[in-house]
C-alpha cells in the first residue's frame, strides 16, 4: 500500500481568525498510527543527524507503532525536555524531516506531528517523572528561562546539580510565552512543560533582571559554581527611516509581548492597550512578521499586510505558517520595502511610503539581494506599522560582566561545542550567542553547555 503523509487537521480559517485558539489540532490516534507506519525504521537514519538535540527518532516511532506511547515519549525525553513545544514550533522541514529517506522520493515522515502526538498524550495522561542522579553538592545559576536556559537547567538538574533559574520577566518561558502567539503555541502547553521540568527540583526566580538586581560576578561570589547565560535576542532592530517614532509604530517584540503578556488574546475578558485601527502593515518576512500579521487579524484589523523586500521563495518564515496566514486573509507585498512612514497632524501613522525592488545577485547568506527599482515609490495607507526585521542581544549583561567577550554585534562569544565563554565558570548559548535562531537550536546549545558545565564542575 502506498500510504501518503497524514495531513495535520486544522481549524477552519474563517472561524479560527476570530480568536486565539490553537490552529493545528494534532493527530488522532488512528492518524498517528498510520503516519508511524510510514517510517522505514532505517538502519542508518538521516533524521537523527538532522535533529540538533539528537532525538532517537526511529526508536520513538517504533514505540508508537506498538502503541507504547509512554515509552515513545520517554525515548524523546532522553534528549528533548520540551517535546510538546518542539512538536508544535520546530522547523522540522529544515531539520529531521529534511534528511528523512522517505523524502527522497516522496514526502518525509511527519516526525514533528508524531512528536506532538505522544507529547500531548503524555500531558493528558500525567507527566512523566524524569530520572535524576544523586546530588553533587554543586550549584549552578541559569540566567534566562527560554528554551536554552530551560534545557540547560533540566539537564544539569538531571545530573544532580542544584539549579536556580533567574528570569527577568514575571513568567518563565522566554519567547515561547511572550513571542510565539497562543494560536501556535498555547501558554498552557508551555506552563505544563515547565512544571514537568520543575519536578527535577529546579527553582525559578522571576522578576530577577541579572545585570541590575544582581550581576554574573555576584552570582559567582555568592555560592554558584557556574553560570549559564541564555538571555536570548530581545532587543528589536529598527529600520532607521523617517517616521519610525510616530504613534502606531511598534517593534514586533513590543506588539507581541503586549498581546501575550497583557493577555490581549483573552479579549474581551482582558482589555489590552493596543490600538491597531483598520489597516496594519508588518515589515519583514520571518516567523515574527507572520505571527504579528496573523495576530493583527485576530485583534480585528480589517486588513493585515506583510511587506517583504525579497520574494516569497526567500521568506525565512515556516512555509506552513505562511500558508496558514494566507488562508486567514493576510496579504503580501513582495519585493517591497518602506522608505518612510507618514503621520497625521496628531503624530499618528497614516501611511507607509514604499519602494519596489527586484532580485539581484546572491548575498553573503546565499539569498539573492534586493535591488531598488528607480522611480517605483508607492504609498500604502496604514493605521499601524509593525517592524519585524530582526532582534539583537540586550547589552545589559555584557556591560555589567567584566571579562566577558562579545562580538561586534554584541553577541556573547562562546565555543559552539561547549558554550564556554572568555570568562571562567561562565557558559552561554541560544540566541544571545548565535543571534535570533530557532527553539531547537537554542535547546541544542543549552544541552551542549550543560554537558560541558558538568565536566567543568567535576574537575573543579
Ligand atoms: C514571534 C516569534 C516567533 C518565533 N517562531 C519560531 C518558530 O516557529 N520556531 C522556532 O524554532 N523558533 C521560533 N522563534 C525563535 C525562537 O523562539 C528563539 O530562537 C528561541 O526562543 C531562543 O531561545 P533562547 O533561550 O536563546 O532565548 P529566549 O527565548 O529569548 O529567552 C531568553 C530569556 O532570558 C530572559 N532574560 C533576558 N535578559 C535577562 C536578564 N538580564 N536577566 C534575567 N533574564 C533575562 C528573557 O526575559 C527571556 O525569558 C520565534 C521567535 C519569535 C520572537
Ligand atoms: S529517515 Fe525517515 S523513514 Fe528513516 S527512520 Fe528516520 S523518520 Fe523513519
Amino acid at each position: 500500500m502506498n500510504l501518503g503523509r497524514q495531513p495535520m487537521p486544522v481549524r477552519d480559517a474563517r472561524s479560527r481568525v476570530k480568536n486565539f485558539d490553537e490552529v493545528a489540532l494534532g493527530y488522532s490516534e488512528q492518524q498517528a498510527l498510520l503516519e508511524a507506519s510510514r517510517c522505514l525504521l532505517c538502519k542508518k537514519p538521516g533524521c537523527i543527524e538532522g535533529c540538533p538535540v539528537g532525538v532517537e527518532i526511529p526508536s520513538f516511532i517504533e514505540h508508537i507503532k506498538n502503541q507504547a506511547y509512554k515509552e515513545a515519549v520517554a525515548k524523546i525525553r532522553e534528549k528533548n525536555n520540551l517535546p510538546a513545544i518542539c512538536g508544535r514550533v520546530c522547523p522540522q522541514e529544515n531539520q529531521c524531516e529534511k534528511y528523512c529517506v522517505r523524502g527522497k522520493k516522496g514526502e518525509p515522515v511527519a516526525i514533528g506531528s508524531l512528536e506532538r502526538f505522544v507529547a500531548d498524550w503524555e500531558l493528558k495522561n500525567s507527566g512523566s517523572l524524569i530520572e535524576k542522579a544523586p546530588p553533587t553538592g554543586k550549584k549552578v545559576a541559569v540566567v534566562g528561562s527560554g528554551p536554552a536556559g530551560l534545557t540547560a537547567a533540566a539537564d544539569l538538574a538531571r545530573l544532580g546539580h542544584q539549579v536556580t533559574v533567574f528570569e527577568a520577566l514575571h513568567t518563565p518561558g522566554g519567547v515561547l510565552v511572550y513571542g510565539i502567539p497562543e494560536f501556535r503555541l498555547p501558554k498552557e502547553i508551555v506552563r505544563r512543560e515547565i512544571d514537568n521540568i520543575k519536578k527535577l527540583g529546579i527553582e525559578i526566580k522571576t522578576n530577577m533582571v541579572v545585570g541590575k538586581i544582581t550581576t554574573v560576578d555576584e552570582l559567582l561570589t555568592s555560592g554558584y559554581d557556574a553560570v549559564f547565560i541564555g538571555t536570548g535576542a530581545g532587543l528589536p532592530y529598527f529600520m532607521n527611516i523617517p517616521g519610525e517614532n510616530l504613534n502606531g509604530v511598534y517593534s514586533a517584540n513590543e506588539f507581541l509581548t503586549r498581546v501575550n503578556l497583557m493577555r490581549a488574546y483573552l479579549f474581551p475578558e482582558y482589555q489590552t492597550p493596543i490600538r491597531i485601527g483598520k489597516r496594519v502593515a508588518v515589515i519583514g518576512g520571518g516567523n515574527v512578521a507572520v505571527d504579528s500579521a496573523r495576530t493583527a487579524l485576530r485583534l480585528e484589523a480589517e486588513e493585515s499586510w506583510i511587506i517583504y523586500r525579497r520574494s516569497k521563495k526567500e521568506m525565512p518564515a515556516r512555509k506552513i505558517e505562511v500558508d496558514h496566514a494566507r488562508e486567514e486573509g493576510v496579504q503580501f507585498q513582495f519585493l517591497t520595502s518602506p522608505v518612510k512612514i507618514l503621520g497625521d497632524e496628531g503624530g499618528q501613522v497614516r501611511a507607509v511610503v514604499c519602494q519596489r525592488y527586484k532580485l539581484g545577485e546572491p548575498d553573503a547568506s546565499g539569498r539573492r539581494s534586493p535591488v531598488p527599482v528607480p522611480g517605483s515609490e508607492c504609498v500604502m495607507e496604514a493605521d499601524t506599522v509593525i517592524i519585524a526585521i530582526g532582534q539583537g542581544p540586550n547589552p545589559l549583561i555584557s556591560r555589567t560582566t567584566p571579562g566577558l567577550e562579545v562580538s561586534r554585534k554584541g553577541n556573547i562569544v562562546a565555543d559552539p561545542a561547549t558554550g564556554r565563554t572568555s570568562k571562567g565558570a561562565v557558559f552561554a548559548g541560544g540566541d544571545i550567542v548565535t543571534g535570533a535562531a530557532t527553539v531547537i537550536e537554542a535547546m541544542g546549545a543549552g544541552k551542549k553547555s550543560a554537558a560541558a558545565i558538568h565536566k567543568y564542575l567535576l574537575n573543579n
